[in-house]
């Protein structure tokens, strides 16, 4: 029997979301996600799309990732879909943070383990639950090949001149301070079909990424590689997100400890949960902060509009690092949907060759499209990520090599 089937995982510290991908197709066989891992009120929810049924939820405890994963394995064991299936060729894991070592994505071994263990502290709230995750997996198929594709992998081809800071050197490398970037698989998929709707070949095209969804980041893809992203040691650089503030003089950190008495901890949760959209106007939701400015609601006409300034000064910036822009692409949640975002980030920039075609904008759609008028010099597209099926692509792409050209089952 063919092995044709990649799981992608997707471990958080409280919740696990799966996809069950069959990759002859690239169709999702099912999808699901467990929340409140560790409480008392704990919920599944699957999906089983192969057979077109309904969503079930169910809801109970489950104490750890362990019991989620075996709950997720018992879910897709009753459409015959099982982690025990010999039909499942690998399971891709998302991980978070691959510091500089992992630029591609990585059949896992007790030394890919172990180097994920020691970027802990700089990946403190995610690696830790990508661990989990993956050990969790590798208990319960340990014949089965593991892959990890990595959020920083597209990045690492960043000259240095982007990825340092401007800090003593010695201090950096010590720390291992320096601009990593995040949501990687997002702007390489997103890159790539970009230039796919441009009809030509990635290696030909200059891009600039908007992933705007929750967490936002910008990037500049020349010829398909990353030569510059928004996002740096951490996810806080950068773009206002929902709830993160993005960039900010680093000094406000020393006032606020200083002069407002605030601890290091206080600090961090200021800085990425109660910043950003909400901490400007109470509201991390696009769709509601547009509803409230369309009510005439100052704060958060404000938040829009700082919102908006960021997004055009990265547009500007990584207009200058490239030189010459094939393509703007919007993505994810607030760069698919939101309409008014998106004509107000391109506004007033026909000087660039950049221009939204009002009527393209106002469509909604699940495909990827070009919004710019015909005639703009600098193509403005919205394509749809879908960093699963990348993950799946990546990590059935590796097991094919280390198959050779057959499709039989894996670890036999
Ligand atoms: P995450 O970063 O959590 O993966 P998503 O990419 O799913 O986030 O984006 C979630 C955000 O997308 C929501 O917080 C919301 O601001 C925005 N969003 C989703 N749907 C719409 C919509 N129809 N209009 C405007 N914004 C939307």
């Amino acid at each position: 029997m063919s092995s044709t089937r990649v799981l992608v995982l997707n471990s958080g510290s409280s919740s696990v979301k799966y996809q069950l991908l069959d990759m002859r197709d690239r169709g999702r066989l099912a999808v699901g996600l467990v929340e409140r891992i560790g409480e008392e009120t704990s919920r599944l929810r699957h999906t089983p799309l192969h057979s077109g049924g309904e969503t079930r939820e169910s809801a109970g405890p489950v104490p750890d990732h362990e019991a989620a994963l075996k709950a997720v394995s018992a879910e897709l064991a009753k459409d015959g879909l099982g982690l025990d299936s010999p039909e499942l060729a690998a399971i891709g894991h998302r991980v978070v943070h691959g510091g500089k070592r992992f630029t591609e994505p990585t059949v896992i071994d007790d030394t890919v383990l172990a180097e994920i263990e020691r970027l802990i502290p700089v990946a403190p709230l995610h690696n830790p639950a990508n661990l989990t995750g993956i050990r969790t997996a590798q208990a319960l198929r340990p014949d089965l090949p593991q892959v990890a594709v990595f959020d920083t992998a597209f990045h690492t081809t960043m000259p240095e001149s982007a990825a340092r800071y401007a800090i003593d050197v010695r201090t950096a490398d010590e720390h291992r301070i320096r601009r990593y970037g995040f949501h990687g698989t997002s702007h390489a998929y997103v890159s790539r079909a970009t230039a796919e709707l441009l009809g030509r070949a990635p290696e030909e095209v200059n891009v600039i990424v908007l992933h705007l969804g929750n967490g936002a980041s910008a990037s500049a893809v020349r010829g398909g590689k990353c030569v510059e992203t928004s996002m740096g040691l951490t996810p806080l650089e950068g773009l206002v997100m929902g709830t993160r503030s993005g960039d900010l003089d680093p000094a406000v950190i020393f006032h606020l400890v200083r002069v407002g008495g605030m601890s290091m901890d206080e600090i961090d949760t200021l800085l990425n949960k109660r910043s950003g959209l909400t901490g400007l106007c109470g509201d991390n939701d696009m769709r509601e902060i547009r509803r409230r400015v369309d009510e005439g609601d100052e704060r958060a006409r404000l938040a829009f509009d700082i919102y908006i300034h960021r997004l055009k000064k990265y547009i500007g910036a990584y207009y200058a690092v490239l030189g010459r822009v094939d393509a703007v692409v919007f993505t994810a949640g607030v760069g698919e949907n939101a309409a008014p975002v998106r004509e107000a980030a391109i506004a007033d920039l026909e000087t660039l060759g950049l221009a939204v075609d009002a009527e393209l904008n106002a469509v909604r759609s699940d495909e990827a499209r070009l919004i710019s008028p015909a005639d703009s010099r600098v193509a403005v597209a919205v394509v749809p990520t879908d960093e699963e099926l990348e993950i799946a692509t990546q990590t059935y792409a590796l097991v094919g090599r280390d198959r050779g050209a057959g499709s039989e089952r894996v670890g036999e």
